[in-house]
């Protein structure tokens, strides 16, 4: 098997992850061989809580930096040997609240390549919890492939009495070689549940049990390390694709996102568009709405710029349907600010018109 061997060729090198590098990580049994009867899951590591830890096992909040490297989260789950052949590249090494439109980019190129690769039957990305819902759904949006994307992080650090990160991994892994994963878009999994990226949110900032839809629910259950899939394989309503490799981009346009409240300031609508913003969410209150003096000022900035502006709900949860007036308006749907603005991003990006981004956000309801 001429493409098998080669992968097994793939050169080792020891190394940490501190500083953002190209060069794969191989892991291997303790003979160095690779079996030749499992998958080849490549791992892309970006940092977040699944690589740090604290300075004692009881410490589970503010407890450092990314430090661990792809060997070190592979060294602490002895039983991946048994589940696939592992190849890790570092494409960044922060917490994710620093991970930027070049970071996702990077990653689109990572995991579009090796989808596209007969050595890669899978692909894992480690991420820090704090944004891992806008990678995950970004990466929905750009990646379409019969093999399985899984973000995976961890809410505990290695060093804590509860670390989830190393059964977290272990069950992106499996996912990401399980052939009942396929076909159900970007995966997300931690403690013991997988999730659609499309549908996804961080709902608590402390406990494991923070990853859920709330509405849509989840796809299914790890049970004894088992996955165990609650439907068939099924794609969100309206998800676009949206072909960006080829376009070699390094950055996405800069989209704002501005949170509704009792006295908004609606100076801040052209503030934003002075400041360079090409598109602009408003996190509005209930349904998507904004104080009458703000919705006033959103309007008259749409007629003088005509940039897109999406109405999205600050309550995180539930339906932002038609306006009643303003047609301009482009209601998110079920969509939160954070993942409207990422996908308000690629419209921007793939050089959508206005009727096309508004085309983009009605095709999610039906
Ligand atoms: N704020 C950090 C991050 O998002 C730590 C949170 C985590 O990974 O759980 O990377």
């Amino acid at each position: 098997m001429p493409l098998l061997r080669s992968f097994f060729n793939i050169l080792v090198l020891a190394g940490t992850i501190h500083a953002v590098r190209d060069i794969p990580i191989v892991f291997r049994d303790a003979a160095m061989n690779f079996n030749q009867s499992l998958a080849n899951v490549t791992v892309l590591t970006t940092g977040g809580t699944i690589a740090e830890s604290g300075s004692t096992s009881v410490q589970t909040t503010n407890y450092g930096t990314p430090n661990a490297t792809f060997q070190d989260l592979v060294n602490a789950v002895p039983e991946l040997i048994s589940v696939a052949n592992l190849v890790g590249y570092a494409i960044a090494n922060t917490d994710s609240q620093s991970i930027n439109s070049t970071v996702l980019l990077r990653l689109n190129q990572r995991v579009t390549s090796e989808l596209a690769s007969d050595l890669t039957q899978g692909v894992v990305i480690t991420h820090g919890t704090d944004t891992m819902e806008e990678t995950a759904f970004f990466l929905d949006l750009t990646t379409q492939s019969a093999k399985t994307v899984v973000v995976v992080g961890s809410m505990r650090p290695a060093s804590a009495l509860s670390a989830d990160g190393p059964l977290n991994l272990f069950q992106a892994v499996s996912l990401a070689v399980n052939p009942k994963a396929v076909g159900r878009g970007t995966l997300v999994t931690l403690n013991d549940r997988i999730t659609s990226a499309f549908y996804v949110s961080k709902n608590h900032a402390n406990v494991p049990d923070a990853f859920y839809a709330r509405e849509q629910g989840h796809l299914g259950l790890f049970l004894n390390q088992a996955a165990n899939f609650y439907y068939e394989p099924a794609q969100p309503v309206g998800k676009p694709f949206f072909d960006i490799a080829p376009l070699n981009l390094t950055t996405l346009p800069m989209v704002d996102i501005l949170y509704a409240h009792i006295e908004s300031n609606p100076g801040l609508i052209q503030a934003s568009v002075n400041l360079g913003a090409k598109g602009i969410v408003f996190a509005g209150t209930g349904a998507g709405d904004l104080p009458e003096h703000v919705l006033d000022a959103a309007r008259d900035v749409w007629n003088s710029t005509k940039i897109p502006m999406v109405f999205a709900s600050r309550a995180m949860n539930g339906f932002v349907p038609y306006p009643d007036s303003d047609p301009w308006r482009i209601p998110s749907a079920h969509l939160t600010p954070q993942k409207a603005r990422i996908m308000l991003q690629l419209g921007l990006a793939t050089g959508l018109n206005g009727t096309a981004i508004h085309s983009l956000f009605d095709d999610l309801q039906i």
